[in-house]
């Protein structure tokens, strides 16, 4: 004899019952599509380790987001790919105004007025050392001079008409000082601050950075990108930037740290939090289904269910393209 209170199928026999169980429920307006701008203006690259993904020049833009937003696209995030010679030790490329990030939120804030525009600021894919910030002759860190040349990026790309920015260095201090910089040049009422606020120094990073050409020349991140093991340190950044004034909170990677988004939701409860489904995730996904583990379809699906599940309100995929399309 089952006990009443041991009665858990009632509830969902019926499929119009199933999406009731959800607290958030996957719509267009919560995918955000990452792009990687490069300098090459006629260019529709395909990147060999990302199925699908192209490196797009300024004047193929229109051609590759017009469609997207006709399906309903609501945001992307832009990412630079600068020539090799313009980087030195201070990332003077970031900002410039003839660079691929700040002609491409031009172009695009022109085509699709309603098109929010995130800005990824960091400082990696331009300096010559391939370190998101600038460094100390021993080659360690110099957090000051880097967060002061982050906010100065994160203006410029706030003057061009970025929506959104949102920086991915993982310095101490930036959100801040983005803010106040924002905040100086009169624009803060229009320009939100998203802060990585747990971006863990993944494995999963590795197709990212052959699209973007930004791995680091010697070294690696793990001074300033979070250790995977850090729960607390994640608790930690992430209260840290709702007290610098961040608008919203992201996570990255997405699934393997799902115990974290859920932190975010707890210890920012009032604030949008992002989870960013990166290169490594996306490939892995797309080989596993290619080699008969599962569709790829539903796997996409769950994975994002997942996601929203552990408590975020927007992922940023490369997925997006068929998301608009299944979301249909
Ligand atoms: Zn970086």
């Amino acid at each position: 004899m089952v006990e009443i209170d041991s009665l858990l199928h009632s509830g969902y026999h019926h499929p119009a019952q199933r999406p009731w169980q959800a607290e958030r429920t996957l719509t267009k307006s919560a995918l955000m599509y990452p792009i990687f701008v490069t300098h090459e203006q006629d260019s529709l690259t395909p990147i060999p380790s990302m199925p699908n993904q192209c490196r797009v020049g300024v004047n193929r833009l229109e051609e590759v987001v017009g469609p997207l937003v006709a399906k309903g696209l609501q945001s992307v995030m832009l990412f630079g790919v600068p020539d090799d010679f313009v980087k030195d030790a201070f990332g003077t490329a970031a900002d410039d105004p003839n660079g691929p990030v700040i002609q491409a939120t031009r172009l695009l804030k022109s085509k699709f007025p309603g098109l929010l525009v995130a800005c990824d600021v960091c400082l990696c894919e331009y300096t010559s050392h391939g370190h998101c910030g600038h460094l100390y002759p021993d080659n360690t860190i110099d957090n000051e001079a880097s967060v002061r040349r982050l906010a100065e990026v994160a203006v410029n790309y706030a003057k061009a008409g970025a929506d959104c920015v949102a920086p991915s260095d993982m310095m101490d201090g930036r959100m801040r000082a983005i803010k106040q910089g924002l905040i100086d040049a009169g624009v803060s009422h229009r320009v939100s601050l998203m802060a990585y606020s747990a971006k863990f120094a993944s494995a999963l990073y590795g197709p990212f950075r052959d699209a973007a050409c930004s791995g680091a020349q010697f070294g690696d991140r793990s001074a300033y990108q979070l250790p995977p093991p850090s729960r607390g340190l994640a608790r930690r950044a992430i209260e840290r930037d709702v007290r610098e004034g961040a608008d919203m909170i992201m996570v990255k990677p997405a699934g393997f740290y799902m115990d974290i988004i859920r932190d975010a939701k707890e210890l920012a409860p009032n604030h949008p939090i992002a989870a960013y489904q990166v290169s490594g995730e996306y490939a892995t996904i797309h080989h596993a289904a290619a080699a008969g583990v599962y569709e790829l379809k539903p796997a996409v699906l769950e994975s994002m269910t997942g996601l929203l599940r552990a408590g975020c309100n927007i992922v940023i995929t490369y997925f997006t393209p068929e998301l608009l399309v299944w979301l249909s």
